[in-house]
């Protein structure tokens, strides 16, 4: 790809460690290519002792705005000026957008993930009852913009009672939706739920089930979850939001089930839409950003 960089292009970028499987540059440098614009989209790697300095150089920079990833997405908070509510309710950042002088933090991953089941799934969130399996920083995200999203209920099941407790707590108190915690363990010997009762009236009584944790993901394709499956049917819809394998074991058993099934391709997709039409206020080009997509 030849970039006709000059000095009036538009730096956009993303700042993780390690970044050497992203697809995000691809993804945004051909979406800016395809509608003409004059933006470019870098990644840097960025050690957590750096992360200060390395925001406070994008500022410098005129960065446009930046995404976030892993291991910054909640620390970086504490070098923004302004965050979007979503953000502030989940704790984390990804999309960073430039206005005026001021940083202000949003999280497409959760709104993403919104965007995607909403208008390409045909998943209407209004009124649902949703289990989340995990309380990591992806399952905040999608969590709390599911909640604000007008969801009914959002029970949370994590392997770390507490962090599921805390997540439970903000979301009913600071959201419309019911929200309770579920101790979960989900690496057991055998099929092993700590709360295995509760568990299964999650499972039986949600319309979405979304798994957050990073079991099952490349290069352990393996690991399967230990989960009450046979509570699932064909009325759930279950997302896994790992999109490395694109069917973990955990949606091959789900789908053995009857439930109908989704990976986290479509959650990808959509926080990079999303990031791309906060900084350029332009419609994204889903298609061709879908191309560049595995
Ligand atoms: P994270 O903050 O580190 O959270 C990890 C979660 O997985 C926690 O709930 C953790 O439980 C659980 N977990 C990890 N290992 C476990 C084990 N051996 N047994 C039981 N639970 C375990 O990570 P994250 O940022 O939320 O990312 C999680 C996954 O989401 C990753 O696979 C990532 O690739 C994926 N993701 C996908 C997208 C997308 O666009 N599709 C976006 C973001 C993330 P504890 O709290 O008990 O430790």
């Amino acid at each position: 790809m030849i970039l006709n960089i000059s000095g009036r292009t538009r730096p956009c970028g993303l700042i993780g460690y390690p970044l050497e499987h992203t697809l995000s540059p691809k993804m945004h440098n051909t979406a800016f290519q395809h509608l003409g614009l004059d933006y470019v989209y870098i990644p840097f790697n960025v050690l957590p002792q750096d992360l200060e300095r390395a925001v406070a150089g994008l500022r410098a920079l005129g960065f446009v705005g930046f995404n976030v990833t892993h291991p910054h997405k909640e620390n970086v908070v504490n070098y923004l000026d302004e965050l979007d509510e979503g953000a502030r309710l989940a704790g984390a950042v990804n999309t960073v957008v430039r206005q005026g002088d001021r940083l202000k933090g949003y999280n497409t991953d959760g709104a993403g993930f919104v965007r995607h089941l909403e208008t390409e799934v045909g998943f209407a969130v209004k009124g649902k009852r949703v289990l989340v399996l995990g309380a990591g920083g992806a399952a905040k995200a999608v969590a709390v913009y599911l909640a604000l999203a007008g969801a009914k209920e959002v029970i949370i099941a994590n392997r770390t009672f507490e962090k599921a407790r805390k997540l439970a707590e903000v979301i009913s108190e600071k959201t419309p939706a019911g929200s309770n915690a579920v101790a979960w363990n989900p690496t057991g010997e055998e099929q092993v739920w700590e709360d295995g009762e509760a568990l299964k009236e999650a499972v039986a009584s949600a319309d979405l089930v979304v798994q957050t944790t990073s079991l099952g993901m490349h290069p352990r394709e393996d690991v399967c979850p230990s989960f009450p499956y046979e509570a699932l049917g064909e009325r759930h819809l279950v997302v896994d939001i790992i999109y490395n394998p694109p069917r973990t074991l955990f949606l091959q058993e789900a789908a053995k089930h009857g439930a109908r099934v989704q990976n986290g391709m479509g959650m990808l997709l959509y926080q990079g839409a999303m990031a791309f039409e906060l900084w350029t206020n332009r419609a994204a080009p889903l298609n061709v950003m879908r191309r560049v997509l595995p």
